[in-house]
């Protein structure tokens, strides 16, 4: 294949996949790998779920796109659903997490203007991760993500990740909002503390600030909450999604209250290709199968399932230092670095992906049964035996 013709960006696997089905891919040569990285949370609803290849193929053969200066059915019924889903009010569509992100932060600052604040701040958190634009890598709490590729835009803050003094102390007059991961996923698999999600509500009820809650990977069922801000009862005045959403393609959310999103009015934000009608129409398949198909409350019992058998997985392999995560979003964090792990599993058929550095991190589709994970552990059992003997 003509791989030099493509930018470096990403480390690729030495793995071609031609087709999928459910939870699993295959290769050009047939073989069958079980896929619980899912295109890092892309894959929810499993891959080429029939309800939305339907739904794609009837939308691509009535209209593909046109111009967002005209109505369209699929995205206003999405956005209407998204309201109902999230208890929020408005959508703004755009093509992916960064920059549903970018939507969210511009709209946090006209708001912020709007009150009288010239110089808005927003606060997020170490460890965080929300896209790579410029101004989602200023808002990112990772500097290797940045490296090379400063200035970034000013008015970020960072502050220590669930550490609840830190916060109170972030905050100055210029404060419009908070950014944060409800589950961190780039960072490590990291979920907010009760106290930390609690001390963000309190913070807005006290001062003001917004809270935008970047679900990008942990939202849409993955947690085993439709949204992960359901497990701490705190809602977010924005609320950013995609991966998921579009069931593989390309599509993103700012979704916000009304008193929020009339800070944008008609010339403030765009995107060509923003609320296109087919990604639209995959997104409203996607969650119809999400609720008919009851995935989310399977993610929290297969999820309860997986991650226990993983804390049992560590008890026998003590290079496991911890297990953490909540529904099918799992992180494995190792006392060394993980990549070659994921070559050894891959080589038995199961894909999974190590994040800072040291994470085995399981995002499988929601589709999956216990067999599933049964097989899948008995992957990554085997590929240890051979990672810790190789480490020998
Ligand atoms: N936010 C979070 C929490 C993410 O995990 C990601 C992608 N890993 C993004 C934003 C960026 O999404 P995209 O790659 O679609 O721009």
């Amino acid at each position: 294949m003509g791989k030099r013709y493509l930018m470096q960006n990403y480390a690729q696997l030495p793995l071609v996949v031609a087709r999928g089905e459910g939870a699993r891919v295959w290769d050009a040569e047939g073989r069958c790998y079980l896929d619980f990285v899912g295109g890092l949370a892309v894959n929810s609803v499993g891959h080429c779920h029939p309800r939305v290849v339907a739904a794609v193929r009837e939308q691509v053969e009535q209209l593909i796109h046109c111009s967002n200066l005209y109505w369209f059915e699929s995205p206003v019924e999405l956005a209407r659903e998204l309201a109902l889903f999230s208890g929020l009010d408005r959508s703004f569509f755009c093509n992916s997490g960064a920059e549903a992100n970018e939507a969210a932060i511009k709209l946090a600052r006209r708001y912020g203007y709007e009150r009288g604040k010239e110089n808005p701040e927003i606060i997020t958190f170490t460890h965080s991760f929300h896209g790579r634009t410029l101004g989602t890598l200023a808002a990112t709490g990772q500097e290797k993500f940045s490296q090379g590729f400063t200035p970034l835009p000013a008015g970020f803050r960072h502050v220590p990740f669930n550490d609840v003094g830190a916060l109170w102390e972030a905050v100055t007059p210029d404060t419009v909002a908070v950014l944060v991961e409800p589950v961190q996923g780039e960072g490590g698999v990291y979920p907010a503390t009760g106290e930390f999600m609690n001390a963000l509500a309190e913070l807005r009820d006290k001062d003001g600030v917004l809270l935008i809650f970047d679900e990008v990977q942990c939202g849409l069922g993955r947690t085993g909450k439709f949204f992960a801000f359901e497990h701490y009862g705190v809602r977010p005045d924005i609320l950013t999604l995609a991966k998921s959403l579009g069931g593989g393609l390309p599509i993103g959310a700012a979704v916000a209250g009304e008193e929020v999103a009339r800070a944008f009015r008609p010339g403030t934000h765009g995107s060509t290709f923003g609320g296109n009608p087919v990604a639209c129409a995959a997104a409203r398949a996607v969650l119809k199968v999400l609720q008919e198909e009851g995935l989310v409350e399977r993610a929290a019992k297969t999820g309860a399932y997986f991650k226990k058998r993983l804390e049992s997985l560590r008890k026998k392999f003590p290079c496991i230092r911890e297990v953490r995560g909540v529904g099918l979003m799992l992180g494995m964090e190792l006392d060394r670095p993980g990549q070659s792990l994921v070559s050894l599993c891959q080589e038995r058929g199961l894909l999974v992906n190590c994040t800072a550095e040291k994470v085995i991190r399981f995002l499988p589709p929601l589709v999956i049964g216990k067999e599933d994970v049964d097989q899948a552990l008995e992957i990554v059992e085997q590929a240890l035996e051979v990672f810790l003997a190789d480490a020998c």
